[in-house]
C-alpha cells in the first residue's frame, strides 16, 4: 500500500523559516526492513515463528526462551552463540526464526536461514555448474551479521560435509559473527553414539562449536504429536517414551565406518587456523 505522507518516494519536504528541507520518510526504515526480512530466506513454514507463539510448555523449553530473548536483546555485541539442541518438534527451528526476525526488525541486522542440508547442495551445484564459485554461494553465509544453520548434522556425513561445515563454523568464530545452529545430535565424546555432533562434525568443529555456543538443550514434548497444550498425563507419557528411545539408542549398534571416521577426527589437532578446504569438488562426488 502507497505510503499516504510520501507516496513511496521515501523523501518528504518540510518548510523550516521559509526554507524547503527534505528528509527521509518515516517509512523508508520499514522498507528496508521489509526487504531484509524478505531476503532472509526464512522458509515459507516458519515464517509465523515469534516469541509471542513459541509454546513453553516444559522448563527447558522456558529456559531456551529467555536465553533467546537475551541474545536478541543484547545482539551484536560481544556475545555467544547459540546452539540449540534437541529433538525434531521440539521448536528449536521456530525459536531461531523468532531470532533472526527480532534482530533484522530490531537492530537492522543482515541475516539469513539457511538450512544446512540446503546451503551444501547449493555448494555441490555451483562447483558442477561452474559458472559461479562456491565461495560466492558461501559468502552471505560466512558475512552474515546473524547466520541461522538449521538442522546440523541432517546431512550423511563425509569428509567433504566435515570440512564444509567446519569452515562455516570457524570463519564466524574467528570473525566474531553470531550463529544460531539447531540440530538434533548430541554433545556427548563417546564414539559409540551415531547421532552426535562427534561422528557427524567431527571433534574439531564439535569442539569449536561448544566454545563458541551457549549450549541450549531443548526438551519436551513433539506439537505435531502431542498438541500445543500437552496435559500432565501426556507430559508423563513423552517422559516414559523418552527414557525408552534413551536406553534404545544407547544399546543401539552402528556402523564401523562413521566410527572409524570420529577416530580419524579425533587424531587432528584442533587450532584456529585448522581448515583446510578442497572447495565444491568433493562434495560432487
Ligand atoms: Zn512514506
Amino acid at each position: 500500500m502507497a505510503c499516504e505522507i510520501c507516496h513511496d518516494s521515501f523523501w518528504v519536504t518540510d518548510l523550516v523559516d521559509g526554507v524547503e528541507r527534505v528528509r527521509r520518510c518515516g517509512c523508508w526504515r520499514d522498507s528496508i526492513i521489509e526487504r531484509q526480512l524478505a531476503a532472509a530466506r526464512v522458509p515459507r513454514r516458519y515464517q509465523h515463528c515469534e516469541f509471542a507463539n513459541f509454546e513453553q510448555n516444559y522448563d527447558s523449553l522456558r529456559e531456551a526462551h529467555r536465553r533467546a530473548r537475551a541474545f536478541v536483546e543484547a545482539f551484536p555485541v560481544g556475545q555467544k552463540s547459540l546452539l540449540l539442541r534437541g529433538r525434531h518438534g521440539v521448536g528449536k527451528t521456530h525459536l531461531a526464526v523468532a531470532i533472526l526476525k527480532h534482530a533484522i526488525r530490531d537492530k537492522g541486522a543482515r541475516g539469513y536461514f539457511y538450512e544446512t542440508r540446503e546451503l551444501l547442495k547449493l555448494v555441490r551445484e555451483s562447483f558442477a555448474a561452474g559458472d559461479t564459485s562456491e565461495m560466492d554461494v558461501l559468502r552471505p553465509v560466512l558475512d552474515a551479521d546473524l547466520l541461522v544453520l538449521d538442522d546440523l548434522g541432517a546431512e550423511k556425513t563425509s569428509e567433504w560435509v566435515q570440512e564444509t561445515l567446519g569452515l562455516v563454523v570457524n570463519t564466524r568464530y574467528s570473525e566474531q559473527r553470531a550463529t544460531i545452529f539447531t540440530t538434533n545430535l548430541g554433545n556427548g565424546a563417546g564414539l559409540d553414539d551415531l547421532n552426535s555432533m562427534r561422528v557427524q562434525l567431527g571433534e574439531r568443529t564439535r569442539s569449536r562449536l561448544l566454545e563458541m555456543c551457549h549450549d541450549v538443550e531443548m526438551d519436551g514434548p513433539d506439537v505435531r504429536e502431542y498438541g500445543l497444550h500437552p496435559s500432565a498425563a501426556d507430559t508423563a507419557r513423552y517422559e516414559r517414551e523418552r527414557e525408552q528411545l534413551e536406553r534404545q539408542r544407547r544399546g543401539g549398534t552402528f556402523p564401523d565406518k562413521a566410527k572409524g571416521m570420529a577416530r580419524a577426527s579425533l587424531r587432528r589437532p584442533a587450532g584456529p587456523a585448522d581448515v583446510a578446504w578442497s572447495g565444491g569438488k568433493g562434495g560432487s562426488a
